[in-house]
């Protein structure tokens, strides 16, 4: 056999080598979804959120607590009030802030699972622990008993129409958004675009609060609050394109009108990430 020949079979042996190496470090990641929502704790140790809202994990998590001062857990049962400290810190303060201000206790939807990662059902992103779902609803004046807390089923703002319905969201609601897009520490807020076509018809020089809340679909029954990467998380990564300047009433904000129903500037589904490597030890710490 010429040497060049035996030369070429041995450089395919090693890709090969090399190809099955690759794949089998592949299959060591932890696998999206998979033993997240059963770890009934979190991994104790340094609190880093890991990776971006859509592929990631969460050490050191805090718990908030069922009830608070302004607040009430909702479904209790599914074991996603854990978040970064911070996270937790930003909902007590906003719920205190909210009682201040004469607001009905704040009904909270989910944060992160114990260890943060993929949820089998509700959401992509909720990963990190820097992200909770906030509803809408009042909390009714005796505050929900145990059965309704755990079937509660938030309502929606909008008309069968896809109106605002003024009875649903009207300055109660206003108020939860600019104090929560006012807390320190907020990324991004998202609400239904209708919702946020609605704010931006208050005059101009109010409006400078708007410039974080973007426009999405869904979000009609709770807003979702994001916090941008706390300075110690040195392995947490900023999620989505920078919020262009401004109050986001224009141009951007009237895209998602146009054609009805299929908005325009609605960014493409991303494909998953594949999860960070750290999450491997995260899951399977003790
Ligand atoms: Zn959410």
């Amino acid at each position: 056999m010429p040497q060049t020949v035996v030369h070429r079979l041995f450089l395919l042996f090693l890709l090969f080598l090399l190809s099955l190496a690759c794949s089998l470090a592949w299959a060591g990641a932890p696998s999206q979804a998979q033993g997240w929502d059963k770890v009934p704790g979190p991994a104790v140790g340094t609190t880093a959120s890991i990776g971006v809202p859509t592929a990631g994990c969460l050490a050191g998590a805090g718990h908030l607590a069922a009830d608070g001062p302004g607040w009430q857990v909702m479904r209790l049962g599914r074991n996603r009030a854990w978040g970064h400290p911070d996270l937790v810190a930003y909902i007590q303060t906003l719920a205190a802030r909210g009682a201040l201000e004469g607001l009905p206790p704040l009904l909270v939807g989910d944060m992160s699972q114990p260890r943060g990662g993929p949820m089998p059902s509700g959401h992509r992103s909720h990963q990190t622990g820097l992200d909770v779902d906030l509803m809408f609803e009042a909390a009714p004046e005796n505050g929900f008993d145990a059965a309704q807390r755990e079937a509660f089923q938030p309502r929606t703002t909008l008309k069968a129409g896809g109106e605002v319905d003024p009875g649903r969201f009207g300055h109660q609601q206003e108020q939860w958004l600019r104090l929560a897009a006012e807390s320190p520490g907020v990324d991004r807020i998202f609400v239904n675009y209708r919702l946020k076509k609605l704010l931006c018809g208050a005059p101009a020089a109010s409006r400078a609060w708007l410039h974080k809340i973007r426009p999405w679909n869904g979000h009609d029954e709770h807003f979702h609050v994001r916090l941008a990467c706390p300075g110690a998380s040195g392995d947490c990564l900023a999620s989505g394109a920078t919020i262009p300047d401004g109050d986001g009433c224009g141009r951007e904000l009237d895209s998602w009108f146009e054609p009805p129903g299929k908005p325009p500037a609605k960014p493409p589904t991303p494909i998953r990430p594949s999860l960070p490597r750290a999450c491997a030890s995260i899951l399977a710490a003790p």
